[in-house]
């Protein structure tokens, strides 16, 4: 069975993360500001679309939230330039990168790759998207989060290390990339704990319209 992008009519195929890409949350965790993007992949077994739960995993103490636009390819291809890349955009979500934050911290110290951090069952949220067309004017896009009504995380494409071409071009330089791909293209500051029973709302905007939203409640793993 395939695994749909909400509201795309695409099939999904690889999940592309972006790490770092927001210099206030770069900083809120203490790493340097990047010189070029931090890229790390999820598995397409962790997508939870919204109205489901995120699950927090046994072997986790500390499981955050990473509120974040995602960016869905309906075209792809190999060394695009930031021109290529915007022709090849077929549409923007709302998405939570769910991260074990305890397990990341400790990989990191230990300068290992983040995949078992990031990849638990549940951890790529996908919430609706919008094709392009729907977006009258890209620099005005901004996204928000809130836990159980609270506002905790929000942000704007403008505030962006790398723009969502620079990220596509970069990708496509080690990667061929091909419509169904997605991107998160990272998270602003205010990343923070979910705890069981928590009720988790994300919405993307373009200046008072809604665009695309997401909820989703917390559980322990089964
Ligand atoms: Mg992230």
């Amino acid at each position: 069975m395939w695994i749909q992008i909400p509201d795309l009519a695409l099939p999904l195929r690889t999940i592309f993360c972006i790490g770092r890409n927001y210099a206030e949350h770069a900083k809120e965790l203490g790493n340097a500001v990047p010189t070029e993007p931090v890229v790390f992949l999820k598995p397409v077994s962790a997508v939870c679309y919204s109205g489901s739960s995120i699950l927090i995993p046994k072997a986790s103490n500390r499981v955050d939230h990473e509120v974040e636009i995602v960016v869905a390819l309906k075209d792809g291809g190999k060394t695009l330039t930031s021109a290529q890349a915007l022709q090849c955009i077929g549409g923007y979500g709302i998405g939570i990168d769910v991260t074990a934050r305890d397990i990341q911290e400790r990989l990191k110290q230990k300068v290992l790759p983040w995949a078992i951090a990031k990849g638990f069952d549940t951890f790529a949220v996908l919430g609706s998207f919008v094709p392009t067309s729907k977006v009258k004017n890209f620099d005005e896009l901004s996204f928000q989060l809130k836990v159980n009504d609270v506002l905790k995380q929000k942000g704007c494409v403008k505030e962006m290390i790398f723009s969502i071409p620079e990220l596509i071009s970069y990708l496509s330089s080690i990667f061929t990339l091909s419509a169904g791909d997605i991107i998160f293209t990272g998270t602003p500051s205010g990343v923070g704990v979910l705890k069981a029973h928590d009720v988790v709302k994300a919405e993307m905007h373009c200046g008072s319209d809604v665009l695309a939203s997401l909820q989703v409640s917390v559980k322990e793993a089964p």
